[in-house]
């Protein structure tokens, strides 16, 4: 697909960081599967993706971190 940001480029398959920031907690996720904009580095994410990176999301949520990093799909 086109990027809709710049309009310059067709998207390629790529891995992207994802920060999640909700009050004081903040998640990082490495490795993410993503449709990437070679032109401006926009990012697009899969639903079936982002639904997942919600539920790790929870998870570490849920253990009482504050802040991490953690790889996609571990
Ligand atoms: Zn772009």
């Amino acid at each position: 697909m086109k990027c809709v940001i710049c309009t310059l480029s067709e998207t390629v398959d790529g891995l992207t960081s994802i920060t999640f920031e909700r009050g004081e907690f903040r998640l990082v996720i490495n490795n993410v599967p993503a449709r990437v904009c070679p032109s401006c580095g926009e990012s697009y994410v899969g639903e079936d993706v982002a639904l997942r990176l919600l539920n790790d999301a929870e998870n570490v949520s849920s253990q009482g971190v504050i802040e991490d990093i953690i790889e996609y799909g571990q």
